[in-house]
């Protein structure tokens, strides 16, 4: 059974301070298990995990990886800007961007951040615009078809609009070599949301022999390989959690049996976790405000996709808790809906939950990665706070909650706020 991190007495005592939509994260559990991910991969000397800043940009939570000697990895301007901020410096710092923007490779080259690069074309376009090849320099590899673990097919690279192949990268990496670049590294993301321990151990066996073929074929020697991200979680209770040390363990085997085979042993291990890092410590409370009993049962929640995304775009399941009513059975079938005037906006469909009474705090489970981050502004709807449940129970707002002035900020010309009829002379 999924329970939530926080107890019902302290979430109450939040929801005293401060009014429900908000995301809350869990510093206790993403501590131990950045420690974990730490401790899994320390037979890898130069082994780094650079957290998928999109994944979660908050500067609080990406400080506290910063203490398990995380880096970043960034996808855009602003990735980068927040990584410069909070002191990452050069090396700590993954630039693994997609149809990038010219400005953006400036800024990412002036700070020193690795730049993967996304396509056989960038090589040229990255000279052309910073005037010269970085001395090191990342490549993402897409060697097609599907991508199988055993039998079973796990996702679709063949499909997918990231990466070089394998032809086009063999040779990037000879050009790159000509035009000065001295440290060399590859990177390649080919299944998302992975939850088996297999995930990695095979895709990085993919890697190895592709860097074995590299040193062959174009005489460079790769310094350090990137798993990137993939790493799943249990979002549905019936789901087995990774186990981070067998992944560990599972690339050592491989990286023993290709690499060390061919005498490249001190090749570093790279990771982009963004999921796996902070997925399972945040969650969504919301609060029940409606019910309606029409060809369905619906629980209308003060929470809508705006502040999650995921159950609308990919139809994902969020486990949900009613706060209190651990020990009621689930006797009801639920749409759990937001306020959007979009029909998918459900947070669940014919779910069987406890009855929901009006109040009820609703913790919708792990919506620490890829949920406030992935929130818009669709039918004037404002971002919620973010909270950090601290280790010693205390609590603080990491991040306040979106105001009407924040919404309407962007007009320049034009002073939302002068031009309203003030609520006095509406009386
Ligand atoms: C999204 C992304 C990640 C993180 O993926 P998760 O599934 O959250 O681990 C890492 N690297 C790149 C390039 C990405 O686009």
């Amino acid at each position: 059974m999924k329970k939530p991190f926080v107890t019902e007495e302290k979430l109450n005592e939040i929801v005293n301070v401060f009014n429900t939509p908000f995301h809350l994260y869990d510093e206790k559990g993403i501590r131990e298990n950045a420690k974990a991910v730490k401790e899994a991969f320390s037979w890898n000397r130069g082994f780094r995990e650079y957290f998928a800043v999109k994944a979660t940009p908050n500067p609080f939570l990406i400080n506290i990886l910063k203490e398990y000697g995380c880096g970043t990895d960034c996808s855009s301007m602003t990735e980068l800007m927040l990584s410069d901020a909070l002191g990452f410096k050069g090396e700590e710092i993954m630039f693994s961007s997609n149809d990038t923007p010219a400005e953006e490779f400036v800024y990412a080259a002036k700070i020193g951040a690795t730049i993967n690069l996304d396509d056989f074309t960038h090589i040229q376009f990255l000279e052309d615009t910073i005037g010269y090849i970085p001395e090191t320099i990342s490549c993402r590899l897409n060697p097609g078809g599907v991508f199988k673990i055993s039998n079973s097919i796990m996702d679709n690279p063949g499909d997918a609009k990231y990466g070089f192949t394998t032809e086009q990268i063999i040779e990037g990496y000879k050009i790159l070599k000509e035009k000065g670049a001295k440290r060399f590294g590859i990177h390649a993301f080919l299944a998302s949301n992975t939850v088996t321990n297999d995930y990695y151990p095979t895709l990085a066996k993919t890697l190895f022999e592709t860097v074995v073929e590299i040193k062959e074929k174009a005489g460079v020697e790769i310094s350090f390989i990137n798993l990137s991200g993939g790493v799943g979680i249990p979002y549905s209770p019936d789901q087995l959690p990774n186990d981070i040390r067998a992944i560990g363990e599972g690339v050592k085997k491989v990286y023993d049996e290709v690499l060390g085979a061919a005498g490249m042993n001190d090749v570093a291990i790279y990771t982009e976790m963004g999921r796996f890092m902070m997925g399972p410590y945040g969650c969504l409370v919301t609060k029940a405000i409606h019910e309606k009993h029409t060809h369905k049962e619906y629980i209308g929640v003060d929470a809508c996709a705006v502040n999650l995304m995921r159950p609308a775009m990919y139809g994902a399941y969020h486990h949900i808790t009613v706060m209190g009513k651990d020990n009621h059975v689930c006797d009801h079938t639920y749409d759990v809906v937001g306020s959007l005037c979009e029909n998918n906006d459900k947070f669940a469909i014919d779910r069987k939950l406890p009855k929901i009474d009006m109040g009820d705090l609703l913790v919708i489970h792990d919506t620490g990665a890829h949920g406030f981050s992935m929130g818009y502004n669709y039918n004037g709807k404002l971002k919620s706070a973010e909270i950090l449940l601290k280790e010693d129970g205390s609590f603080e707002l990491i991040r306040r909650a979106e105001t009407p002035k924040d919404y309407f900020a962007t007009f320049d010309c034009f002073d939302v706020f002068d031009n309203m009829r003030s609520l006095e002379d509406l009386d």
